[in-house]
C-alpha cells in the first residue's frame, strides 16, 4: 500500500498554531501516514532569523511532541548549504517507494513565491503540491503559476493521483497568524500566549527570545 507523506518547510521563527493546526488538519483529513515539519537552515528567500536554527528546531520539537502524525525532520539543518526545497524533496524521495505520494505543503504566500525558487519547474516531478489558504496574505499569483494551476490542479486533495505531478487546494481552519506578528508582539512586551503551544510559549520566555527589537 502506497504511503502518503507530507512536508511543511518553513523558518518557524517561531512555530505557531497557524502552522500546527494546518498541519494536523491536513494529516488527519487526507490520511497522511506522516507529516514532517522541516525547519530551514539558511532561508534562501529572506534575511537571517533572529534566533538560532537549533532554537527554532527545539521549538518545533516541543510543539509536535506527543502528536503521532506530526514529526520534525532536521535534514536541512544538517546540510551545509542553502535550504533548497528541491534538494529536500530529492532526499525524501530517495527514502520512499516509487508509488508513495510526497506532498509539498505550502501556504498561499509561499506558493505565490514559487517561481523564484531554485529549479521550481522541477518540483512537481518529485511531489504533489498542497496549498493552504492564508487569510493574512493578500497576494496574487503570478501568471506563470496561474498557468501551472490551470494545467495541474485537481478538485481537492482526495483527487490526487499517483506519486507526484498535481496541485490541490486545502480549506483548513483559517488562522490569520504569522511568525512576524508573534515577533512583533514579543518585541513590544506583549503576550503571545494561545498563539503558540504552551511548551513553545514557555521556551520563548525561558530563553528570552525575540524580546528586544
Ligand atoms: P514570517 O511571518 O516570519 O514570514 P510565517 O508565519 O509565514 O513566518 P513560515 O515559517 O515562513 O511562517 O511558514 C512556513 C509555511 O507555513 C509557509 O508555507 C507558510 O505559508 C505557511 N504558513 C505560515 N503561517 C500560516 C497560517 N497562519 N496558515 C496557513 N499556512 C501558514
Amino acid at each position: 500500500m502506497a504511503k502518503r507523506i507530507g512536508m511543511l518547510g518553513g523558518t518557524f521563527d517561531p512555530v505557531h498554531i497557524g502552522h500546527l493546526r494546518s498541519a494536523l488538519e491536513v494529516a488527519e483529513n487526507y490520511a497522511l501516514d506522516q507529516l514532517l515539519l522541516v525547519p530551514n537552515a539558511q532561508p534562501p528567500h529572506r534575511g537571517a532569523p533572529q534566533v538560532s536554527p537549533q532554537q527554532r528546531l527545539e521549538m518545533v520539537r516541543l510543539a509536535v511532541d506527543g502528536v503521532d502524525l506530526l514529526s520534525v525532520d532536521d535534514r536541512e539543518l544538517r546540510r551545509d548549504k542553502p535550504s533548497w526545497s528541491i534538494d529536500t524533496l530529492l532526499s525524501l524521495r530517495a527514502e520512499l517507494d516509487k508509488d508513495d505520494q510526497l506532498l509539498l505543503i505550502l501556504g498561499w504566500d509561499a506558493f505565490c513565491g514559487l517561481p523564484s525558487w531554485h529549479r521550481w519547474d522541477e518540483l512537481l516531478e518529485h511531489c504533489h503540491i498542497l496549498v493552504l489558504q492564508r487569510p493574512d496574505a493578500d497576494i496574487e499569483a503570478p501568471q506563470a503559476l496561474r498557468d501551472l494551476v490551470a494545467a495541474k490542479s485537481v478538485s481537492d486533495p482526495d483527487a490526487l493521483q499517483g506519486p507526484n505531478g498535481q496541485i490541490a487546494f486545502v480549506w483548513q481552519t483559517p488562522l490569520a497568524i504569522s511568525a512576524t506578528q508573534i515577533r512583533q508582539l514579543l518585541a513590544t512586551q506583549r503576550c503571545v500566549r494561545y498563539l503558540v503551544p504552551d511548551a513553545v510559549f514557555k521556551y520563548i520566555y525561558a530563553h528570552g527570545l525575540y524580546q528586544s527589537s
